[in-house]
């Protein structure tokens, strides 16, 4: 006679399956918690179990991963699960450690005993839907000139309210459309909106954009699990950056995705999405140049210079100046503080040739000089640094950009005006903006002289 273990903290269903099964021919065994169940399914061998989803102490995900982490030891039972859920991840969760099917409650006598007499051993896993072929990319049009949008300008974390309605709240996301490619700078939680609105304008024609990571810091990466584009089968997705300090990209980004903190897995995103692991600092995105050089934050980080047909905009939206950390870090001018600095200064140096004529700048500009003083080390860059660094290079367009939590309208209005200030002592023609959601700026081409 074929056994049974029926695994649920409620008596009543117990024993209204228990008379089901009984029925059928079926040996019945019952456990009114998961471990005692655990326990009877290791010792006793049945060949099918019946668990509850959501039981206290041990859940029905746990029983499905204790029983199938001793394939080999004992004879594998089929296993169900039941449950009052009816999401698709809490399904598609269960199936991942192990159920072999996922009943919802209430559910019929027949429709037990007939999954249960249904053929032997483990359920084949059904092939998954073949993906319809990504159809010819529309090209956009490229007349137009290059230009980028803002739509996540913030630091660290996202922060709505009234006092940043003006700047606004969204974490690190700039659009740039240049020559007949769409290309997004980081994934913060402005990759929502822009998702949405990317939606709206090609309506059902297929996109194909290239999404440049800087780094896989939360504020940079938290938005696309929310990006729309990712979830349709006709848009081609691709995803550069480079491997992070403990974690390649694709497994960063998919972290963040797992069952307990998000309903969908990256994998079950329909969208074509290609993860690319750079390793050169040169690349091409279609007709665009793209160069990248590693910046001084916490981790694995880059600035990305983009060459367009019209200038070049380069994004570092989280860098620290070497120099600067290295001259606050304090101490005696010793032999070998003078030689930290002189690193520091030529680290400074290559930022400022990575960046050298940038007809756009957009820069990490956290903090106010007085704030940095209580912030060093922390891996951003503060308002008159990063003027001088524009200054230095002989940029056009500087975009304070990474605007601290913390920072109303207010003060990133001060910050601004005071930015504009230190230029004008120098007689400089440097133009200076906040970056501020919504804010769009083209490219124009020089006139040939
Ligand atoms: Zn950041
Ligand atoms: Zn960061």
């Amino acid at each position: 006679m074929k056994t049974v273990l029926v695994i649920d903290d409620d008596a009543s269903f117990r024993k209204l399956v228990t008379q089901w099964l009984s029925g059928a021919g079926w040996s019945v065994l019952e456990a009114a918690d998961g471990k005692e169940g655990i326990h009877l399914a290791i010792e006793l061998q049945p060949n099918a179990v019946i668990c509850s989803l959501l039981m206290p102490g041990c859940n029905g995900f746990q029983i499905c991963r204790s029983i199938r982490e001793r394939a080999g030891v004992i004879e594998q039972p089929k296993i169900i699960v039941t449950t009052g859920s009816v999401y698709a991840t809490d399904r598609r969760s269960a199936i991942e450690v192990g159920a072999d099917e996922y009943l919802v409650k209430p559910f019929k006598a027949d429709d037990l005993i007939r999954i249960l007499d249904f053929g032997q051993g483990r359920r084949p896993v059904a092939a998954s839907a073949p993906r319809p072929p990504v159809t010819a990319y529309t090209s956009l049009p490229t007349d137009q000139p290059p230009r980028l949008k803002f739509w996540g300008v913030r630091g660290s974390i996202p922060t709505p309210g009234p006092g940043t309605v003006w700047y606004g709240g969204n974490t690190s996301c700039v659009e740039v459309r240049a020559d007949g490619e769409i290309i997004i700078l980081d994934a913060g939680s402005g990759i929502r909106p822009l998702g949405l609105a990317l939606a709206q304008e090609f309506n059902d024609q297929p996109i194909t954009l290239t999404l440049l990571i800087t780094h896989t810091h939360w504020d940079h990466i938290q938005g696309f699990p929310f990006f729309i584009p990712a979830y349709s089968p006709h848009n081609k997705v691709r995803i550069f950056g480079y491997e992070g300090a403990r974690k390649g990209l694709h497994s960063t980004l998919t972290s963040q995705m797992e069952s307990p903190y998000f309903p969908v897995s990256m994998r079950h995103m329909p969208g074509n999405i290609a993860v690319t692991e750079l390793s050169e600092q040169e690349f091409r995105v279609g007709q665009v140049k793209v160069t990248t050089a590693f910046v001084n934050h916490p981790g694995v980080c880059v600035g990305y210079r983009l060459f367009t047909s019209a200038g070049s905009i380069a994004y570092l939206p989280d860098n620290e100046p070497f120099q600067r950390l290295r001259s606050q870090s304090g101490g005696q001018p010793t032999a070998d503080r003078v030689e930290a600095l002189k690193y520091a200064s030529e680290q400074d140096q290559r930022i400022i040739q990575f960046v050298q004529d940038a007809d756009v700048l957009i820069i990490d500009s956290q903090y106010e000089d007085a704030e940095y003083q209580s912030h060093v080390g922390w891996g951003h860059g503060c308002v008159d640094d990063v003027v001088a660094l524009a200054l230095f290079a002989r940029v056009k367009q500087l975009f304070l950009f990474h605007h601290d939590p913390d920072h109303d309208d207010t003060q990133i209005s001060r910050m601004l005006d005071w930015a504009r200030q230190i230029v004008a002592l120098h007689g400089d023609t440097l133009a200076v903006d906040a970056a501020r959601e919504g804010m769009e700026y083209v490219l124009n081409p020089a006139p040939k002289s």
